[in-house]
C-alpha cells in the first residue's frame, strides 16, 4: 500500500493539566475535517457523566494485564495509579481504510507510538507559563492534594520532553491551539513523502 492511502496518525500529547482534552474537543468541534479519535482503555473509575465506550472503555485491572500479555496495545502507561492504553486493532482497522486517527495519551505512551510508527504526526501541547500548568493542575478540583502533587511532579518531567515531538503548540487559548494543530494536519498531507507515489503516477505518461 502507498503511504499516501493509508490514513494519518496524530498523535497529541503534552505535560498533565495543559489541556488536552479540552483542545481535542476543540478540534472534533471545528467542521470540514474527518478525524476519527481513538478511544483509550482505562482501569480508572469513570467520573460523573462518563460513559463506557464515549470517553473510554472502563475495564479491570486484569483485564487490562490481559491485553498487554496479549500485545493487543499499541502502547500503554501507567498514571497515577491507573493504566491508560490505545487499542492497537481499532488504530490499524482506520488507518488501513484511510481514516485520520488522533490519539490523545500521555507523555510515556507518546514515546512508545514514536518507536513503533515513525510515520505519524506528534505534535506536543506546550502551556504558556509553568506557574499557568500548576494553576491548571490545582484548579482541577475533582482530585486530593496527593494526586495533585504528583500529577505535577510528572508534568514536570514532561515539560523537558517536547524536543522529541514535530510540532509544539502552546495551548495560549484553546480556538487558537485547535486551529494551529488543524493546520499542521492539512500541511502533513501534501508533505511530499506522503503524495510521491501518486504524483509520479500521475507524471507517469508524460515523455521526457
Ligand atoms: P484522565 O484520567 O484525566 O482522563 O487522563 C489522565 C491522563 O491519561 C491524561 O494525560 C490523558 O491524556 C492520558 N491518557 C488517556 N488515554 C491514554 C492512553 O490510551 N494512553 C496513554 N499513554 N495515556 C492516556
Amino acid at each position: 500500500m502507498k503511504l499516501d492511502d493509508r490514513g494519518l496518525l496524530v498523535v497529541l500529547s503534552g505535560p498533565s493539566g495543559v489541556g488536552k482534552g479540552t483542545v481535542r474537543s476543540a478540534l472534533f468541534n471545528m467542521t470540514g475535517h474527518d478525524l476519527v479519535y481513538s478511544i483509550s482503555m482505562t482501569t480508572r473509575k469513570p467520573r460523573d457523566g462518563e460513559e463506557n465506550g464515549r470517553e473510554y472503555y472502563f475495564i479491570s485491572r486484569e483485564e487490562f494485564l490481559e491485553r498487554i500479555k496479549e500485545n493487543k496495545l499499541l502502547e500503554y502507561a501507567e498514571f497515577v495509579n491507573n493504566f491508560y492504553g490505545t487499542p492497537l486493532d481499532k488504530v490499524e482497522e482506520q488507518l488501513e481504510t484511510g481514516k485520520e486517527v488522533v490519539l490523545e495519551i500521555e507523555v510515556n505512551g507518546a514515546l512508545q507510538v514514536r518507536e513503533k510508527m515513525k510515520e505519524a504526526v506528534f505534535i506536543f501541547i506546550a502551556p504558556p507559563t509553568m506557574a499557568d500548568l500548576y494553576n491548571r493542575l490545582k484548579a482541577r478540583g475533582t482530585e486530593s492534594q496527593e494526586i495533585v502533587q504528583a500529577r505535577w511532579e510528572k508534568a514536570r518531567r514532561e515539560v523537558k520532553l517536547a524536543y522529541l515531538y514535530d510540532y509544539i503548540v502552546v495551548n495560549d487559548t484553546v480556538e487558537n491551539a485547535a486551529d494551529k494543530i488543524m493546520a499542521i494536519i492539512r500541511a502533513e498531507h501534501a508533505k511530499t513523502e506522503r503524495t510521491i507515489a501518486s504524483y509520479t503516477k500521475m507524471i507517469g505518461d508524460i515523455e521526457d
